[in-house]
């Protein structure tokens, strides 16, 4: 079978998309479906609104763009600032877009007017992660000048956490959002206004806090396509873990010894690790490697032991056993490996569960469509 390539159960992550967005709903909170670590791939979007889901966000354009090809209604949010080089293309495809800066917000105001389109806007608030924000003091002022952009409408507030700093939500930075809300309440209708808290990570709060204030929506990526939240990378109950498999095919099957010899410097990708001396073992290469997937982002079967990687080629020992040249092993991949793998053009997608047969292009340069039907 062609190889590398990655395993995509749609089932799983149409099962983790459903039971998420029931938690939360019944906390009153709506699930952003978020679609970046799949380059806006329909087949998976789909998955997300068979699952209840009725809003999806991604941080690319082009990503946007390509779900939109496919579906000219469901509402989507570009869920990072955009590029001012980019303002007409996102008010064509986004809805709603998060943003920080009066200067885009403006060149959205016109590229909208120009096409006869109202823009939705959400201010995004620093809470001290420190990626986007506006700063929490500035928040009202802006959120009055945005007001007054003819073809913008101001649909609410939102923060990310735990990205950039690893600074977790939690009562504090979310009270705050939720104060934060209240206080731009005059400017936004106050029951519609989206209070948008976060991504996977502010799950463990939203389902353990006593009180979710004015928080009304969550976007979540990773914590529907591999059933864990991302804090501890702990899997979350009911959830399936195994939705993606990366599976890759032996091209060498060798004893050698544990050790390298000759003067050691610099390897492809920097300081080569410290192998202690275990006599000869038994080392396998994998026709993959860091162009196509985060190495240290793999976990291998049991009985498998990752050694090493270059930029096409995964090094792996197998415990004292042979795998025969040209059989396959497959790993499960964190989110840093499934973002490279689903992105790379070298890495197949196989799909199952599909449940909608493509009329055109899903945008991936070298996904088939191919279902393994279930
Ligand atoms: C990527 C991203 C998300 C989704 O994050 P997950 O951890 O995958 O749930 C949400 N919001 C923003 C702004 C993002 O960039």
């Amino acid at each position: 079978m062609i190889a590398p390539r990655l395993e995509i159960d749609l089932d799983k992550i149409r099962h983790n998309a459903t039971v998420l967005a029931a938690r939360l709903r019944a906390r009153g909170v709506a699930v952003t479906g978020v679609t970046k670590a799949c380059m806006g791939d329909y087949r998976i979007a789909e998955a997300f609104l068979s699952a209840g889901i009725g809003t999806l966000g991604d941080s690319r354009i082009e990503n946007i763009e390509a779900i939109r090809r496919e579906n000219a209604t469901v509402p989507i949010t570009l869920i990072r600032s955009p590029m001012l080089s980019q303002v007409d293309r996102v008010v064509a495809h986004a809805d709603v877009s998060f943003n920080t800066e009066l200067d885009v917000i403006s060149a959205l105001s016109t590229a909208a007017r120009r096409t006869g389109r109202r823009h939705g806007v959400v201010l995004m608030v620093e809470l001290g992660d420190l990626r986007e924000g506006i700063m929490p003091g500035d928040l009202a002022e802006i959120a009055r000048r945005t007001r007054r952009f003819p073809n913008i409408v101001l649909r609410g507030i939102g923060a990310n956490l735990a990205c950039q700093s690893g600074v977790s939500p939690d009562a504090g930075n979310m009270g705050e959002l939720s104060r934060l809300a209240d206080g731009v309440a005059e400017t936004f209708c106050p029951r519609s206004g989206i209070v948008s808290g976060g991504n996977s990570s502010n799950l463990l709060w939203a389902f353990g806090a006593p009180d979710i204030g004015r928080i009304n929506d969550l976007r979540l990526g990773e914590s529907i396509l591999l059933g864990q939240e991302p804090l501890h990378r702990r899997a979350i109950d009911g959830l399936y873990v195994d939705a993606f498999t990366l599976v890759a095919e032996v091209i060498e099957m060798k004893s050698k010894p544990s050790q390298p010899w000759g003067e050691i410097a610099q390897t492809a990708f920097g300081k080569p690790a410290f192998r202690e001396d275990r006599g000869d073992v038994l080392r396998a290469i994998l026709a993959v490697g860091h162009q196509d997937i985060d190495p240290a982002g793999l976990t291998p079967p049991a009985g498998i032991e990752l050694l090493g990687a270059s930029s096409d080629h995964l090094v792996c020992g197998t415990g004292g056993s042979r795998v025969a040249v040209g059989s396959e092993i497959a790993f499960q991949p964190n989110y840093s490996a499934l973002l490279r793998a689903m992105t790379s053009g070298s890495v197949t997608k196989i799909f199952s569960g599909d449940r909608k047969r493509l009329h055109a292009p899903c945008g991936l340069s070298c996904a088939e469509p191919q279902s393994s039907a279930a």
